[in-house]
């Protein structure tokens, strides 16, 4: 037998980890400097970490309890209710709790492109349909809601990412605001806060108090360091928040994901450590490259490189694993998370060197 023709569907590209790499060199892990996913390079929230052994022994149990703590200090934090709050495995997981709240087959969700994969990916295993609309290169990949609008056909999802990756662009909320006002009734606009606590940006959570036709999505992967705990979460409208009972995974955040998470909430200082890193990061490698970026309130920046395939394997050579934005859409552009400042600092002058060495000219 074979599975249902899947051959409109593409696996997801993830940047290259650090193990999979120092196998392939015959390096030790930790020789590495790893910037290809946009993870927090202070580590995990060290109280996260404490609240895992301290639960340990809890896995024995589905996480009841500690999912509805979660929920209930996360409703407390945006000041929506519990319902509003739609914790998953990742915030990939809230994609996929909308594409199934949302999605009739056939229905269509607009992504911006280039732009994070997996909005379409899910789209498709919902038996829905994927158009695009296009951040402009030649204009800093600006969002505003006219470059969406341009484009839109009463889509049924519209996929706004702010801030975006992998270009470190933003979408204001006033913007959020027109773009939701403009669309149909029937059109969720998702505002995709991934990256949200690096930005120096209101959140469009604010939207949710008057209106059904916005959600936000945030995770733990990034700012709080939890990537590999797989726990994130959706904040929808009022109106329509019960959908969760009937469209979530049961138990599909864990019981020490969601220990982690409440730990996290807490631990202002690795918080703030983490922003302060990424925002010194992306001021020191704009500053520094000597190749055209673009402006970032992400944790990363996106660098013109001329072929980041080459720029990417040699760099690699040089223990210094960066993000190739090919499968972006970008073949020329490498993406380069913030590390801690002697990790950033590194990297810039390995990537200065190889720039040198292999792409002596680059255009914007
Ligand atoms: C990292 C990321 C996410 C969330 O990832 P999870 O680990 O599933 O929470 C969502 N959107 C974008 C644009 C991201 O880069």
């Amino acid at each position: 037998m074979q599975p249902r023709d899947l051959s409109d569907h593409s696996p997801y590209v993830p940047g290259r980890g650090d193990e999979e790499v120092a196998r392939e060199l015959g390096m030790d892990p930790e020789e590495l400097i790893t910037l290809s996913s946009n993870e927090n390079p202070h580590g995990a929230s060290p109280d996260a970490v404490a609240a895992i052994r301290e639960h340990a022994e809890a896995i024995r149990v589905y996480p009841k309890s500690s999912h509805a703590d979660l929920r209930a200090r996360l409703a407390d934090r945006w000041d929506v209710s519990e319902e509003q709050v739609w914790v998953s495995a990742g915030a990939d997981g809230s994609i996929d709790y909308l594409s199934r709240a949302m999605l009739e087959p056939g229905d269509r969700v607009l992504v911006p492109e280039p732009g994070f994969a997996y909005y379409g990916m899910s789209a498709k295993y919902h038996h829905g349909e994927v158009s695009t609309y296009s951040l402009d290169r030649s204009d800093s990949f600006t969002q505003t809601a006219e470059t969406v609008l341009d484009v839109y056909e009463g889509e049924r999802i519209i996929y706004v990412t702010s801030p975006h990756n992998p270009t470190g662009s933003t979408m204001s909320i006033e913007e959020v605001r027109l773009l939701a006002d403009a669309t149909a009734e029937e059109t969720l606009v998702v505002v995709d806060e991934a990256y949200g606590e690096f930005a120096e940006l209101t959140s469009a959570v604010s939207l949710l108090d008057d209106r059904d036709d916005v959600a936000v999505l945030r995770t733990f992967s990034k700012a709080y360091g939890l990537a590999g705990l797989r726990v994130g979460y959706a904040l929808v409208p009022e109106a329509w928040a019960d959908a969760y009972a009937r469209v979530n995974t049961p138990f599909a955040a864990s019981e020490l994901a969601c220990r982690a998470a409440l730990a996290a909430l807490d631990d202002d200082d690795h918080l703030e450590r983490s922003i302060e890193s990424a925002r010194w990061g992306r001021e020191y490698l704009r500053e520094t490259l000597d190749a055209p970026t673009f402006e970032s309130a992400g944790n990363f920046v996106l660098a013109a490189v001329g072929d980041a395939d080459r720029v990417t394997e040699a760099l690699q050579e040089e223990g210094v694993i960066v993000r190739d934005c090919t499968s972006f859409g970008l073949p020329d552009c490498i993406r380069i998370t913030t590390g801690t400042r002697e990790e950033t600092r590194t990297a810039a002058e390995r990537i200065n060197g190889v720039l040198e060495r292999i792409e002596p000219e680059v255009d914007a």
